[in-house]
């Protein structure tokens, strides 16, 4: 068995996500029954670096999702999380419940066998369910930690499964045989139709009953509405259409959050694969929480998931209608957000799908975060911006020398990257480089969008900026 090298890259350039990337990328969900190992694979895959942490013992558990990437093929990671002290369905049924969420919601599946306890109920009952769904599945058998472990593949043969990747999470044995054999043919066959119409691919993401569908169909409403099943994806993603002023407005996903009002007991577990899904295929989302609970880790979490990603972001609380007397100022529930929850620059609006208030103004909110999102500076205007702002203030100086600022440019949309050209980028300090983003945001309206802004050196022409602030 050999050794896993290091190819592992969790650190995708977001700036180099296109359409058309983003409509290939897949979630993966790691399934298999408690103790198997699944989330040591999750942090081996991923580096060791958790885009998210399970801190929340005696709730529900939250899910572990982050980014990785394999010989160049990007996916996202999503660990479906270990038992909850709550549930009472027993192993079997918990297995069976995450590896019929994973089918439902996930583009493909790594099993985990545990190879020291061997082959147990659970594990049968759950390649039943795969194999009926004819969903891609890879399988593995964890805890092979060497050569003198390997006789215990064997038990796991009987289930008929091929191939079968025995490997050693903890270690890091076997775990580039599977990644191979998990992206085999990614290229080729993306599971995801490509839209060739323009629409605006907008997510409305959030936690279970915060008003996601209420919202949706309530905007749905506005116009015309074609809700049309997308063929040919390995699940049912159904889009809700919708027009504004003209221009055509994709709900992605529209399925998902339809169709988890139907599986309510389900609902908790399969909010963040289905908002996860949604960011992937957005350029646009809307993050919504409810007034009464206002918001939690879990959306926070969200929120740096899709800024993190490049995704225009808006904030949307709804069930303003419920909002307590005492708080039901929207200026002081705006700035309390802003002082202890929500640090980046995002547009929040209140609204409530039950009574229709002021819905229709998350059209034109959706239509100013994109446009920020897609915003083409003009060069000329840059510079004299940038003149301007560093001659009103400059950076500190450094042994005693001025950094020079030369030329700044945009180089990316979607969201925004802007090249600056000075002669020492490595001595800007991040606070001088967030003075010059707010300075951007304030004259050129940039809310909503993450900013990119990376400091260059005029001389070199290299392909990776030396640094880049958001
Ligand atoms: P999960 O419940 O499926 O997420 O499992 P964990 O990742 O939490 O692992 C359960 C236990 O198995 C922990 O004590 C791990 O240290 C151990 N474990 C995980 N992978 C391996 C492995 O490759 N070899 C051995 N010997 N133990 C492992
Ligand atoms: P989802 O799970 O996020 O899609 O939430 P739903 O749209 O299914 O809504 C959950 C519950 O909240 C339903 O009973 C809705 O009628 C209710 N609801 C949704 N929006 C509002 C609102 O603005 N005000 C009030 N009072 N209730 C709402």
């Amino acid at each position: 068995m050999a050794r896993a090298q290091s190819p592992l890259s969790p650190d995708l350039n977001p700036c180099l996500d296109t359409p058309a990337e983003r409509d290939q990328l897949r979630v993966v969900a790691v399934v298999g029954r408690p103790n198997a190992g699944k989330s040591t694979l999750f942090n081996r895959l991923i580096h060791n670096r958790k885009a998210v942490v399970n801190a929340s013992p005696g709730v529900t558990r939250d899910r572990n999702f982050a980014r990785a990437a394999w010989r160049g093929r990007a996916f996202v990671l999503v660990d479906t999380g270990g038992i909850d002290p709550s549930e009472t369905e027993g192993i079997v049924g918990h297995v069976q419940r995450h590896t019929r969420l994973a089918i439902a919601e996930a583009d493909t599946v790594i099993f985990l066998f545990d190879g020291r306890e061997g082959l147990n109920p659970a594990d049968t009952e759950a390649v039943d369910l795969l194999r009926r769904s004819h969903k891609p599945v890879v399988f593995a058998v964890n805890k092979i930690d060497s050569p003198k472990h390997a006789a215990n593949v064997n038990d796991f043969f009987s289930l008929g499964i091929a191939p079968l990747y025995p490997l050693s999470a903890a270690h890091g044995l076997g775990v580039s045989e599977l990644l191979d054999g998990l992206t085999e043919g990614w290229e080729r066959d993306s599971p995801h139709h490509t839209d060739p119409k323009p629409a605006l691919p907008v997510a409305i993401i959030g936690r279970p009953n915060v008003g996601k569908s209420s919202l949706l169909n309530r905007l749905v409403g506005f116009e015309r509405s074609i809700v049309a099943a997308t063929p040919g994806t390995t699940r049912d993603a159904v889009d809700g259409l919708i027009e504004w002023h003209g221009r055509p407005i994709r709900l992605v996903d529209t399925a998902g959050v339809r169709r988890r009002t139907r599986i309510h007991e389900q609902i908790e577990q399969a909010s963040v694969l289905i908002a996860l899904r949604a960011v992937e295929r957005a350029e646009v989302c809307l993050l919504v929480i409810d007034a009464e609970q206002g918001m939690t880790d879990q959306d926070a979490r969200l929120i740096h998931y899709a800024w993190d990603r490049g995704r225009a972001l808006a904030l949307v609380v709804n069930k303003w209608d419920l909002a307590p007397p005492a708080h039901k100022n929207m200026a002081r529930y705006e700035a309390s957000l802003r002082q202890f929850a929500v640090t980046l620059p995002l547009p929040i609006a209140f609204v409530s799908a039950l009574t229709g208030s002021r819905v229709s103004s998350l059209l034109p909110l959706i239509e100013q975060v994109s446009d920020a999102h897609a915003a083409q500076l003009p060069t000329v205007q840059l510079n004299r911006c940038l003149q301007a702002w560093t001659e009103q203030n400059p950076p500190p100086s450094y042994r005693g020398r001025n950094p020079r600022f030369f030329y700044i440019v945009q180089v990316s949309v979607k969201p925004p990257v802007i090249a600056i050209y000075t002669s020492a980028p490595q001595v800007i300090p991040r606070g001088y480089g967030r003075y010059l983003e707010n300075q951007l945001r304030a004259h050129f309206a940039l809310t909503g969008t993450p900013l990119r802004l990376s400091f260059r050196t005029r001389r070199k022409e290299r392909r990776r900026p030396d640094r880049t602030a958001d």
